[in-house]
């Protein structure tokens, strides 16, 4: 790795970048409860402060919900020459609930040092990695005064919650937050093990999400099934059965026209996914479970990574307590999500939903539907120019290139700012598939923060050679 003033700087000043990084986990700022919404804009605070205390224009701006982060560089902490191309950051202050808190073996707001590990509730997901960034800024400024590209963050406070106040300020905001930049840097996913050497990843491609309550409603009463059973139709009976429709016998989804679009794995992204060796059994034991099952003709890791799916994530309705009760149920329910790969949009996928169930034949019961939100799938491009330097910079850092990966999991505003902002999305990931986010015991490798410290202070530094 090259020693540089920057480095050193690092190396020194680890101690009081761990102590800063407990200082904003202990603040409990969760989004999903407004009981904690005074410890939001405490967290809120404590960010427009350390940010405008290494100079930068930093203000606490409201949105619909809970305030975002905002801070822009000013010329003069800035030693490019006018109108070099910036980029935006974006990261999140607000956490997951702590519960269930009896399972945390130290208490989840009372950040705790253990073989390694930072334990705390946001020590990774996702004031860990916006810290790892924090520390970037710190090292340039600190050593030589300014940064070397200019540079714009924006730090929200309800991705834990859907972002739901988001996409109307990502177009309020759009001239502050796209000026000068070309990109936007996101580092909140996972990193990659490579040769046994812990590596960053990018992750360059998300699924979409649809999400659907769906109820089908029959008798105006719960009937006695002795007296009525096999004479009308049973609403919990046939959802079941409508829903045993929606896939094949390979697993594949039967709504008309679903696969549309999905574009195919490339040989190339098959070879290069060989060299990461994902392992499909410790992926499948970390469920508890020995044998995969999914749609026929891919692998484990494509279906995890590639393939769109669906899935009945919850049930309800009829009699669901101890013992024997006859009843034909008035209604029942089900939970039905889709997750999307690139190339599918979410809009007409739940058209699509919608208008199949209608067609199935249902016996007299009526469909009631609720949709909850949609996000679109992303692909960013792998050639962006900006990728030629986190490279450089992942490869100075561990001898590695970063691993190309992709999430079969959702981030609904890395399609917003490509919509509303127009800007593609670089996500450089340093946290650890075992740091349990959104799970107790969650915790932050020191060896990570690390990692994630080195690689963006040497991030900025490539990023200005351009
Ligand atoms: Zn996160």
């Amino acid at each position: 790795m090259p020693s540089n003033a920057q480095l050193d700087f690092l190396a020194a000043d680890a101690p009081n970048a761990l102590e800063r990084l407990k200082a904003l986990v202990s603040i409990p700022s969760v989004s999903a409860d407004p009981a904690y919404t005074p410890h939001v804009h405490k967290a809120a605070e404590w960010l427009r402060q350390t940010l405008s205390d290494l100079g930068l224009d930093a203000r606490v701006m409201p949105t619909g919900g809970h305030p975002a982060v905002v801070a822009t560089t000013p010329g003069s902490l800035c030693s490019a020459p006018a109108g070099t191309p910036g980029f935006l950051y974006y990261g999140h202050y607000d956490v997951q609930p702590p519960d269930p808190t009896d399972l945390w073996t130290t208490p989840p707001f009372t950040p705790t040092m253990r073989d390694g590990c930072l334990f705390a509730r946001g020590a990774s997901d996702d004031k860990g990695q916006v810290s790892c960034f924090l520390q970037a800024l710190r090292a340039w400024i600190k050593t030589v005064g300014k940064l070397p590209v200019p540079v714009t963050l924006l730090i929200e406070g309800e991705e834990e919650c859907g972002s739901v106040g988001l996409g109307s300020f990502l177009k309020e905001q759009r001239e502050l937050l796209t000026r000068g930049n070309s990109f936007v840097l996101v580092c909140d996913t996972r990193s990659w093990d490579i040769d046994g050497v812990c590596t960053p990843a990018v992750t360059y491609a998300l699924r979409g999400l649809v999400y659907f309550d769906i109820q089908l409603h029959g008798p105006t009463r719960d009937l006695h099934s002795g007296v009525f059973g096999g004479t009308l139709a049973n609403p919990a009976t046939l959802l079941t059965r409508v829903l045993g429709r929606l896939f094949d016998d390979q697993n594949r989804v039967t709504l008309p026209g679903f696969y549309d679009g999905v574009a195919p794995v490339t040989d190339e992204e098959r070879a290069r996914w060989a060299k990461l060796g994902f392992s499909e059994k410790e992926f499948l034991a970390e469920a508890g479970v020995t044998v995969p099952f999914g749609e026929a003709g891919f692998t484990t890791l494509e279906r995890h990574w590639v393939r769109p799916a669906c899935d009945v994530n919850g049930l309800y309705g009829g009699y669901q307590k101890a013992g024997a009760k006859t009843v034909i149920p008035t209604f029942a329910g089900a939970k039905v999500s889709f997750r999307l790969a690139p190339g599918q949009d979410p809009t007409r996928i739940a058209r699509s939903f919608e208008t199949w169930l209608r067609g199935q034949n249902v016996g007299g019961c009526t469909w009631k539907f609720q949709q909850f939100g949609e996000a679109h799938p992303v692909q960013t491009p792998t050639n962006l120019p900006a990728m030629a330097a986190v490279r450089r910079a992942t490869k100075a850092v561990t001898g590695h290139e970063p691993a190309m990966i992709r999430e079969g999991a959702t981030i609904p505003v890395v399609a917003e700012f490509k919509q509303i902002l127009s800007l593609d999305t670089i996500l450089l990931g340093f946290g650890r598939e075992d740091d349990c986010i959104h799970s107790p015991n969650e915790r932050f490798r020191l060896a990570n923060f690390e990692l994630g410290c080195k690689t963006l202070t040497l991030l900025l530094g490539e990023l200005a050679k351009g």
